[in-house]
């Protein structure tokens, strides 16, 4: 490529995508316009397989639905079922972190090859109502966006007619963040921290996916479903990007 077109193809790649790869933290010119370069893409742990019927985190050597991972036997959440899309290992954490604290919605321009990876995903998500984890007023100002609410109308600009997004819940108290919490104080800590808004558009019968950007212990998507199960819900699934 001759270095005029090469430099243009820069210029424009920096115009539509600012920022470098957020796991090798290179410019991620080399591979036309993506915002995390191909070769880290392709090391993620993406979850091919089928996994934990509830968390989605993938068993070895088992390939079939129905599964249930150790911590949710323990503990078993409200929702019938859960997806991830890769793993928390370095690499899955600098994607998430370079969403969740540095703002950087333009990561999810990459979304659509990352749904194309994994065909089952986009199969979970297919007629479904997505409802982003919502963030207390108080945080979303601090904080200036909600990044499940970026994730999910990510997820509906690539799967287009056959899924909605609702922002049909509200966070009634300010949390603390879970971080720092083990799973009873995370149960505790999200206790009676989220409600239905009166004016959803949600009817009964809909399939609902709660979306966020990472599955931890559950507790978050857990209390979030409990909100709609009790308010007559019946079908109420998760999706989150990372799992860890
Ligand atoms: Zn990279
Ligand atoms: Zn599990």
């Amino acid at each position: 490529m001759n270095e005029f077109v090469q430099k243009n193809l820069n210029y424009l790649s920096d115009f539509f995508f600012p920022g470098n790869c957020p796991v090798c933290e290179k410019a991620p010119y080399k591979d036309g316009l993506s915002y995390m370069c191909l070769e880290c893409e392709d090391l993620l742990p993406w979850i091919y397989k089928n996994g934990c019927k509830y968390c989605g985190i993938p068993m070895s050597g088992f390939d079939f639905d129905g599964l249930i991972c150790a911590a949710c036997r323990e503990d078993p959440p409200r929702f019938l079922k859960g997806r991830c899309l890769f793993l928390l290992d370095q690499n899955g954490k600098k994607v998430i972190h370079e969403i969740k604290y540095h703002g950087v919605k333009d990561v999810l321009k990459d979304l659509p090859r990352w749904l194309r990876r994994i065909p089952s995903y986009q199969e979970f998500l297919k007629d479904s109502v997505l409802i982003p984890v919502p963030l207390h007023t108080k945080r979303l100002t601090k904080r200036g966006f909600n990044q499940s609410v970026w994730i999910a109308n990510a997820l509906k600009k690539e799967m287009g007619e056959s899924v909605l997004v609702s922002e049909a819940l509200s966070r009634v108290r300010n949390t603390p963040t879970q971080t720092k919490f083990n799973m009873r104080q995370r149960k505790n800590n999200v206790k009676n921290a989220f409600a239905l808004k009166a004016k959803n558009g949600l009817e009964h019968k809909d399939r609902i996916v709660l979306i966020d950007d990472v599955y931890t212990t559950g507790a978050t998507l857990d209390a979030c479903a409990k909100v709609l199960i009790d308010e007559g819900f019946q079908n109420v699934y998760v999706a989150t990007l990372g799992h860890g």
